[in-house]
């Protein structure tokens, strides 16, 4: 089975990666153990802004913005539509000591051009009646939107299948075999697949696929624990973040999703009452209108963290043709379109728009 390019991964990198390359004219095989947006993909709270809840690596903040830019630019061709809701985030801080810690965001928000409030408590709840009345404090950003994480995986995928790709489900990726840089031949659970070029987006799994090829990338799984309420009538557009990474979206459907603190517990997918009554006890306090929901389901996702927080993209050192995709950690979703786009460009055009070099795979090897 061949192919120009082989995509080891079905969620949202390996997807967004798949239709850039599509998009460049190349043709796709994406192999995906389980089913599409199974991993860190299908538990997500897919919220993309230009500055998440915290500084911003300066090497990312080019990519982010090109992200942002590029998932709104592409929402008309987007099939299925994405679901997105295009609200802001409202970071409210519920004491006057998580008010000083939700300062910082305004400035750097700001500093990035994007026209964000801070408001007082009072200004806060005639804002967004949904907090309590203990609210302190709360910056607004509008350069925040979230969106239907399966759709938008769909709609990366079906660019490539339009394109004359393909997706094969239930085929796990055993080994990679490469020499004289080039990929040999994909191993997998179903037979060898033969691509000229191989990404490798396998999420918090990444590391094992390429432990053999003597690269050892410090990617591991950070759990997220999640609820999500029954349907209710449209409250809010906004996604409404709380201290600690905790943050509340009604999605299109009516539900709203509640994460999610971050656990290094290995690849352990269990829900722990600890986590869910810690968070419930933050969101009922500050948003009261949320305890009278019911919640429908709970679950646990891996985000992909790697040890110096910035994504790994680019080539294995000795195999060029061999393109790594992954750690993206808490914001995946949010800068996928510009990973895909920078690995579309690594092997269609040699060279990347943005600057990639503080991304590569090449600064886990000893120098
Ligand atoms: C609770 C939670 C909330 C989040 N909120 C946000 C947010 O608001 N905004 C944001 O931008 N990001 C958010 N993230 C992070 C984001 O979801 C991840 O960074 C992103 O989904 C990672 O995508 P991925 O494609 O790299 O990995 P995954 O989605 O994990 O996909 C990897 C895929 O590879 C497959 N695979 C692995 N090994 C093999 C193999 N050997 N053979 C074949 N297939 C294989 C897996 O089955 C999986 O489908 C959140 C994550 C969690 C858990």
């Amino acid at each position: 089975m061949n192919s120009d390019v082989i995509v080891i991964g079905g969620g949202i990198i390996g997807t967004a990666c798949a239709h850039f390359l599509a998009i460049k004219g190349a043709r796709v095989t994406v192999l995906e153990r389980d089913h599409l947006a199974c991993g860190a993909t299908g538990s997500t709270a897919a919220i993309i802004s230009i500055s998440g809840s915290g500084p911003t690596s300066e090497a990312l903040l080019p990519l982010s913005l090109e992200s942002y830019n590029l998932i709104l630019e592409h929402l008309q061709s987007f099939n299925p539509p994405i679901e997105i809701v295009q609200g802001g985030a409202l970071y409210a801080a519920m004491s006057d000591k998580e008010a000083t810690a939700i300062r910082p965001f305004y400035e750097e928000i700001h500093q990035l051009g994007v026209d964000c409030t801070i408001m007082d408590g009072a200004e806060a709840r005639r804002f967004e009646p949904l907090l309590a009345d203990h609210v302190a404090c709360a910056v607004f950003n509008p350069a925040s939107f979230h969106v239907n994480p399966f759709y938008l995986g769909s709609a990366y995928l079906n660019t490539a299948l339009r394109g004359g790709g393909r997706i094969e489900y239930g085929v796990e990726v055993k080994e990679i075999v490469t020499g004289s840089d080039r990929v040999q031949k994909v191993v997998t659970n179903r037979g060898d697949f033969q691509g000229d070029w191989v990404v490798v987006a396998g999420g918090a799994n990444t590391p094992e696929l390429l432990a053999p090829h003597g690269l050892q990338i410090p990617i591991v799984p950070a759990r997220g624990q999640v609820i999500l309420t029954e349907a209710c009538p449209p409250m809010t557009n906004r996604v409404l973040m709380l201290v600690d990474h905790l943050y509340a979206r009604q999605a299109v459907s009516g539900n709203f999703y509640l994460g999610s603190h971050t656990e290094f517990v290995g690849f352990d997918n269990r829900i722990t009452l600890e986590k869910l009554t810690a968070f419930t006890r933050s969101f009922t306090r500050s948003i009261p209108m949320l305890a009278r929901l019911r919640a429908l389901r709970f679950f646990a996702g891996f985000r992909p963290i790697c040890e110096d927080n910035l994504p790994v993209i680019g080539p294995v050192p000795g195999c060029s043709k061999l393109i790594v995709a992954s750690g993206h950690g808490r914001t995946g979703v949010r800068f996928s379109a510009s990973t895909g786009k920078a690995v579309s460009e690594m092997i269609i055009d040699g060279q990347t728009e943005q600057a990639m070099d503080a991304f590569s795979p090449a600064r886990f090897v000893d120098k």
